[in-house]
C-alpha cells in the first residue's frame, strides 16, 4: 500500500481512481482508513477505505448482507470499529460519541417516531430546527416567539416540496412524502454529510422516483452519501459508486464504469440467480 506523503503542490499522474483519490486526501468530508468491523470471528467490514468527496452523490451499492449498513453505522458512531480510523473534514472522530459527530455535521435520517407522527410536519421539523438551536422542544407553545425557527422550517419543506402539506399530520401522508420528512428532520440538523439507508426502502415504485429527484436537487453543500437496492435509481442519482462485497470494497468508479465492470456484473448476476 502505498501511503500518501504530504501534499505535493503539483498534480501527480496518477494511474488510477484510487491513486486519485489518495492524492486527494485532507480534501474528502469523510474518510475512513483499514476500517474493520468484526462480529465474533466474522468479518463484517474489511479494511474499507471511503473517501467522500465534498458535495459528492456518492452510493455504496452491494449484495445483501455486503455490509454496507454496517459502514454507515461505523460512520455514524452507532457501532465502534474493531480497527481503523474514521475522519469527518479532516478530524478523527473513531471514538466520537454519534450526537457529537451529528453536531459536527454528519447526520443520518431517522425513522419517525410517534410523537412526529401525530404532528404537523411543520411541527415536527419546526420541532427538529428548535432542538438544532437549542431552544427546546417546547418552542410551539409560544409559537409567536420563534419566527425564525418557523421560517427556516418552512425553508426546508419548501426545499422538499413538502410546503404543500405543512399543517397535514405526517402519519397522513403517503410513504414516499413520509420519508421526505425523515430527510426534512436531518436537514434540521444542519448536516454537512448527509447519509441515508435505503431512503426508497418500503416506498412504492410510483413515489420512488419523486423521492430520488427531490433528494437530487439538494443543495451540493450537503455532500450525500446514500444505499440504495435499485439500480436505476443509483445510476440516475449518484456520481460515484463504491460496490461493497464481503464487507470489502470490490471496486469504486462512477456509474458508467460500475455498470461495465465485470466483476460488479458476476456478483449481481450472482445475487439475482439466488
Ligand atoms: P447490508 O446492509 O449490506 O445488507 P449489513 O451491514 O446489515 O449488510 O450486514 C453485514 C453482515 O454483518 C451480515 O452478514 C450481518 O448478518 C452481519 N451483522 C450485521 N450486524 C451484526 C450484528 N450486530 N451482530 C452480528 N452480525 C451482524
Ligand atoms: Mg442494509
Amino acid at each position: 500500500m502505498s501511503a500518501a506523503g504530504p501534499s505535493q503542490g503539483a498534480k501527480a499522474p496518477s494511474g488510477g481512481s484510487a491513486a486519485g483519490a489518495a492524492a486527494k486526501r485532507g480534501g474528502a468530508v469523510l474518510q475512513t482508513h483499514d476500517l474493520v468491523r468484526t462480529f465474533g470471528g466474522f468479518v463484517a467490514t474489511d479494511h474499507v477505505n471511503l473517501v467522500v468527496e465534498p458535495g459528492a452523490r456518492h452510493a455504496l451499492i452491494g449484495p445483501n448482507g455486503a455490509g454496507k449498513t454496517t459502514l454507515i453505522n461505523l460512520l455514524t458512531g452507532y457501532l465502534e470499529p474493531s480497527a481503523g480510523r474514521v475522519e469527518l473534514l479532516g478530524q478523527d472522530v473513531t471514538t466520537m460519541a454519534q450526537h457529537e459527530r451529528c453536531r459536527q455535521g454528519l447526520v443520518r435520517t431517522f425513522q419517525i417516531n410517534q410523537l412526529f407522527a401525530d404532528m404537523t410536519v411543520l411541527e415536527s421539523v419546526a420541532m427538529a430546527v428548535s432542538e438544532q438551536k437549542g431552544l427546546g422542544t417546547r418552542w410551539w407553545k409560544p409559537l409567536a416567539g420563534h419566527g425564525e425557527v418557523v421560517d427556516q422550517a418552512a425553508a426546508i419543506l419548501e426545499r422538499l416540496k413538502l410546503l404543500p402539506d405543512a399543517y397535514e399530520r405526517t402519519r397522513n401522508l403517503a410513504y414516499g412524502r413520509q420519508r421526505l420528512i425523515e430527510i426534512a428532520l436531518a436537514l434540521a440538523m444542519r448536516p454537512k454529510v448527509l447519509l441515508l439507508d435505503e431512503p426508497a426502502a418500503g416506498v412504492p415504485t410510483s413515489e420512488s422516483q419523486e423521492l430520488f429527484e427531490t433528494i437530487a436537487e439538494l443543495p451540493r453543500e450537503v455532500t450525500i452519501v446514500l444505499i440504495e437496492h435499485d439500480m436505476n435509481l443509483v445510476f440516475r442519482f449518484a456520481e460515484r459508486i463504491s460496490v461493497l462485497v464481503s464487507g470489502a470494497i470490490l471496486v469504486e468508479g462512477d456509474p458508467d464504469m460500475i455498470a461495465q465492470h465485470p466483476r460488479v456484473k458476476e456478483v449481481y448476476l450472482g445475487e439475482s440467480h439466488g
